[in-house]
């Protein structure tokens, strides 16, 4: 292309002025001469021109000890040799070493423009290879960057969610960030809970002993800034350095670490020497990386605090003195507290995942675990005795939690003991008052007030009476007097004890129904305390309905198992009651005033069902319409097994 500068070197005049000025200039090229390859050398390293055309054969140097000269000093600048007739073999040699064309004399204009032009296009075309070669390669070095850095960014990444030790995953993260940004020194800074000062928990080519004592204020330092501020700061050597840092620096990153829009520290590389300055890409690899130690840190704090509240409910769990033994969905073992193996003599602590069934041995505690019933009493074989209550809790498992009761069954038992005592002594005393009252009238005459006294006496005495001979029953049935069981047939009890009562029924008006099938099989159970059953229901069932109301028993069988019901059309008893009719001495709020009663009958009733035959009672009852007593007895079959009677949370 024309315009580009062309050196001619000839020390013929007449072919210099050809050269130049009859055929290179006037074809639009700059030129260039000199008369000897010394001269021409000196022009050629001064002005690089983008062409040489040398003769040959010139004093002091040749042309091919000048183009010899600029190929080995990389000039980068073709040379055309020009050589007379006859030596054109030195011409091909020298094409050879280098030199980019020649031409042999005499030439025509148009070969020295041809020969131009090949060289300055072939120049043209190698220092575009050069360039692109150049340009790739430097493509090439920063794809090779970015591979470099996503590797240690991906790494950083597996190091967050791998490793627990928050210094270790902290101290690659600096270390990355120095070796990604070529700084020569990183630290990582957090600051302390007072928030005035920045202390260094991670850093890269920090003096040990600096790191150790090293505390920033973070009012008036630059890392200080960042955190108020929330904002990255890149400073080379040309910023304006206002906020001062710990130490004089040249250039340095400060990008913050937010954890939920709180800025908790700073990550930051600096050069302390003058050298390579920070970049904006820099900046964004710095804030990935802090991105990730936010992201430690998060995780760290919550794994310290998920650890802190484990231990904090696995000392609760040893110290407390109720035993604890939970069991997942296939009854392998998860804890089992001190207090628990204790109890059952277990000696290993490492019994997690093991099946309790292999590791307790007492049957009621496996009971509750194979879902028989919700809860129990064991006594252990040290006389000790525990409330058993099993509980399930949602994606564990179950847990049984177990109650040292030993000293409230001590206290019970002295209870009954007493009671018993009293009662049976107080009885004496009572038949002798009642016998001398009775005699009263034989004695003499008596006036009608006198009567009426003698009757509130007597109806009183008799309330005592009753009240002792429930005690007393429940004392027997408590320590398990008459339990002795046989197969007997409901039907019969059911009419014995109705006849019993049918008087009391008839003086109300009331209509008393019986509703049992004449094949019903037999229960296995102690007649007279299924009779004492019976009449308590239909006693209570007659007493708090109203005259001309409906009381009525019904037993059928159903799957092995026998219902038995009395229900009547009285007053009910209200929700709030009924959780606890089967209490001792509990009389629901709607009957204290109006009716006689001791409380007493139904936990006499409740302990021969569920005590003493292991059945189930429940009441269904709605005030002002009428109540129903369920008992569930296991049915008798000719083998002498009874299928038990399911558990419920009654
Ligand atoms: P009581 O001697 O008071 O009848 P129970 O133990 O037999 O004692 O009954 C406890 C309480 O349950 C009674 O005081 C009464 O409030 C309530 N109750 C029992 N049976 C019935 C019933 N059939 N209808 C209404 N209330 C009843």
């Amino acid at each position: 292309m024309p315009g580009e500068k062309i050196l001619v070197i000839d020390d013929s005049r007449e072919m210099r002025d050809l050269m130049v000025n009859y055929i290179l200039r006037p074809n639009g090229y700059n030129t260039l001469m000199a008369e000897n390859g010394a001269d021409g050398l000196t022009l050629a390293r001064q002005a690089a021109p983008d062409l040489i055309i040398a003769d040959m054969k010139m004093p002091q140097m040749t042309g091919l000890e000048l183009a010899q000269i600029v190929i080995r000093e990389g000039l980068g600048i073709p040379v055309i040799l020009v050589t007379a007739e006859g030596s054109e073999e030195l011409a091909k040699l020298a094409l050879r070493s280098g030199v980019a064309d020649y031409l042999i004399k005499p030439f025509s204009e148009e070969e020295l423009l041809g020969a131009v032009r090949r060289t300055l296009s072939a120049a043209q075309s190698r220092r575009e290879t050069v360039r692109m070669q150049a340009e790739l390669a430097a493509a090439h070095q920063t794809a090779l960057q970015r591979l470099k850095e996503l590797e240690t960014l991906a790494n950083i990444g597996r190091e967050v969610t791998a490793v627990l030790d928050l210094d270790q995953v902290l101290s690659k993260v600096v270390e990355a960030a120095v070796n990604l940004t070529g700084a020569e020194e990183g630290s990582l800074l957090l600051q302390d809970e007072t928030a005035h000062e920045l202390t260094m928990r991670a850093s890269k080519n920090f003096e040990d002993s600096f790191v150790r004592t090293f505390r920033l204020r973070s009012q008036d330092s630059l890392a200080g800034y960042v955190v108020r501020t929330g904002e990255a700061v890149l400073l080379d050597e040309n910023s304006p350095q206002k906020i001062k840092t710990a130490y004089l620096v040249h250039s340095l990153v400060y990008v913050p670490l937010k954890v939920r829009e709180r800025v908790i520290g700073v990550l930051g590389v600096d050069n302390r020497r003058a050298g390579r300055a920070f970049t904006r890409h820099d900046q964004r690899l710095l804030q990935a990386l802090g991105d990730y130690a936010v992201i430690a840190i998060d995780n760290a704090n919550l794994y310290a605090r998920t650890e802190r509240e484990r231990a904090q409910l696995e000392t609760i769990l040893r110290e407390t003195e109720d035993g604890v033994i939970v069991v997942d969905a296939q009854n392998h073992l998860i804890l089992m507290n001190p207090t628990a193996r204790t109890a059952f003599g277990v000696n290993s602590a490492d019994i997690a995942g093991r099946d309790f069934a292999g590791v307790i041995r007492s049957q009621e505690v496996r009971e509750l675990f194979q879902g028989k019933s919700r809860r129990t009493e064991v006594t252990l074989d040290d006389g000790r005795v525990f409330n058993a209550h099993l509980t399930p809790i949602a994606d564990v498992g179950r847990a049984v939690v177990l109650q040292d009761i030993t000293h409230l069954k001590k206290l019970d038992r002295i209870k009954s003991e007493f009671v018993t005592t009293v009662s049976h002594d107080l009885r004496s005393p009572l038949t002798a008052i009642l016998g001398y009252v009775e005699l009263l009238s034989r004695a003499g005459p008596i006036n009608e007030q006198q009567a009426e006294f003698i009757r509130r006496v007597q109806y009183s005495v008799q309330s005592i009476t009753s009240l002792i001979t429930d005690l007393l029953d429940l004392g027997r049935i408590e320590s398990g007097f008459d339990s002795q069981k046989e197969p007997t047939h409901l039907g019969l009890v059911v009419r014995y004890a109705v006849d019993g009562l049918r008087a009391q029924a008839e003086n109300k008006h009331q209509t008393l129904t019986i509703n049992v099938p004449e094949n019903l099989p037999p229960v296995f159970a102690n007649p007279p305390r299924m009779r004492q059953v019976l009449a308590n229901l239909l006693d209570n069932a007659i007493k708090y309905t109203p005259d001309g109301g409906q009381v009525t028993v019904t037993a059928r069988s159903d799957d092995g198992l026998i219902l038995l019901t009395v229900t009547d059309s009285g007053m009910g008893i209200p929700p709030a009651d009924q959780p606890y009719i089967f209490d001792k001495f509990y009389r629901a709020s709607n009957s204290r005033q109006d009716f006689a009663g001791t409380g007493l009958g139904l936990s006499i009733v409740k302990s021969i069902v569920v005590n003493q035959h292991d059945g189930r009672i429940w009441v269904d009852s709605r005030p002002g319409e009428g109540t129903t007593f369920t008992v569930v007895l296991p049915q008798h079959d000719a083998n002498g097994q009874a299928k038990p009677v399911p558990a419920s949370a009654n």
